[in-house]
């Protein structure tokens, strides 16, 4: 490119592949080099990709370019109101998340405020996790407004499937697209991109720009949806208490902030599932029959089954709200109930010392004693928990006195 110093995006076009479709761009930059970026839709939604203007594709590169310090011009059009949101507020966040960032320049040939054959679904995720189930629960099966009901579920990949950067990530996302599909209870799209890519040269991409690269995706597919609910793993009130400890790290916990800054004149997006604490979450779809056959939240990961593991920190958790529910039985499909008996005290005392300083433990306890659950003591847990040499020094301690127990009785 010359003596341009900064990132160019131009020549947005359509390829048709055998069954597929892919918007694709030319990236020019000092920093990334020539590349492309892309994002791949299932020929049948071929009318979803969004040729007439770049938003997707600047979200994706916006945080990208301020952590290398390049300008962005964009040879063709982006939404008016994104990329004032853009230069006047979003990049302030981002220097204010990210203290490397720099502020740079942002500019495009052309500015547009509408989109021609506009559709108007609304949409969400789909990963059978609480949080996704959560928000289909509430605006598929209770939503009174029709302009809020969900018709369309997405599964997007932006790197969240499989280890990032390796090439594990895309079979991954085939095959639990694939699975997922046999209970999605609304229309499924699979959306592939590269978006990603641009965001792996800084440690634990996936989760720091999160909010970002998801976006960036759902943008390339604009025309398809008025409405969209990012569903978020954190309530108000732990983004609020835990905010500070987040930067740098996540940006979901700002995602009510984020999320108006980066809807456009058609398309808006909404920070959903903040409204509610983790436990309340599983209460809500505690009587969900999609949840009951489909909710899978391990993170041992089995692609091609609903099978989770049953002992690992999000299944006990889960579990364990479940179990103050008195709503175990009801999921003995999914999880495997008597691995959990085996966990569970453990568990429980494990939450019970991490009660002042995790917010999951925190609202688990609470939600235990709420449903008259017994939750064990803090002595109880400290000996329960404590390492191995404590624990040994505790039983000899008390030894003499059991044995003397048992000799009275
Ligand atoms: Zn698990």
């Amino acid at each position: 490119m010359g003596e341009h110093i900064g990132m160019l995006l131009e020549n947005l076009h359509v390829e048709t592949k055998e069954n597929t479709v892919k918007l694709i761009a030319d990236v020019h930059s000092s920093y990334f080099g020539e590349k492309t970026v892309w994002a791949e839709i299932d020929e049948k939604y071929a009318h979803a990709l969004t040729v007439e203007n770049y938003n997707g594709f600047l979200v994706g590169l916006l945080y990208p370019a301020m952590y290398v310090g390049e300008d962005i011009h964009i040879k063709g059009s982006v939404s008016a109101r994104l990329l004032y949101n853009i230069n006047h507020y979003l990049m302030a966040f981002i220097r204010t998340y990210s203290a490397r960032c720099k502020t740079i320049q942002v500019t495009a040939d052309k500015t547009i405020t509408d989109l021609p054959e506009k559709a108007h679904h609304i949409g969400t995720g789909y990963s059978a996790g609480v949080d996704s189930l959560c928000t289909i629960y509430d605006h598929l099966e209770k939503e009174t407004y029709p302009q809020y009901k969900l018709d369309t579920l997405l599964f997007l990949n932006t790197g969240s499937h499989g280890e990032f950067s390796k090439s594990t990530t895309e079979p991954k996302f085939h095959t639990r697209f694939e699975y997922l599909k046999q209970t999605a209870p609304l229309p499924f799209i699979a959306l592939n991109t590269n978006i990603h890519q641009f965001h792996e040269f800084f440690p634990d991409s996936h989760q720091k720009t999160v909010t970002f690269t998801n976006i960036a995706g759902i943008l390339t597919i604009e025309k398809y949806f008025a409405k969209y609910y990012i569903a978020s793993s954190m309530s108000y009130r732990e983004a609020i208490q835990f905010g500070k400890k987040r930067l740098d790290i996540s940006t979901e916990a700002f995602d009510p902030i984020l999320l108006p800054l980066l809807s456009t004149e058609t398309l808006e997006f909404i920070a959903d599932g903040q409204q509610y604490t983790r436990s309340q979450k599983v209460q809500r779809i505690a009587d969900y029959s999609l949840a009951r056959q489909a909710l899978n939240v391990c993170v041992n990961g089995a692609e091609r089954t609903a099978q989770n593991c049953s002992h690992c920190e999000k299944c006990l958790r889960t579990l364990m709200t479940l179990d103050s529910l008195d709503k175990l039985k009801e999921f003995s499909t999914v999880f495997d109930l008597q691995t959990y008996s085996k966990y569970a005290f453990k568990y429980r005392c494990k939450q019970r010392l991490l009660y002042y300083s995790n917010p999951f433990a925190h609202d688990n306890i609470s939600c235990a004693s709420y449903h008259n659950r017994q939750v064990p003591s803090l002595i109880m847990s400290l000996i329960v928990c404590s390492p191995n040499i404590v624990k040994s020094m505790i039983k000899q301690i008390l030894r003499p006195l059991l044995k003397n127990d048992k000799h009275n009785q």
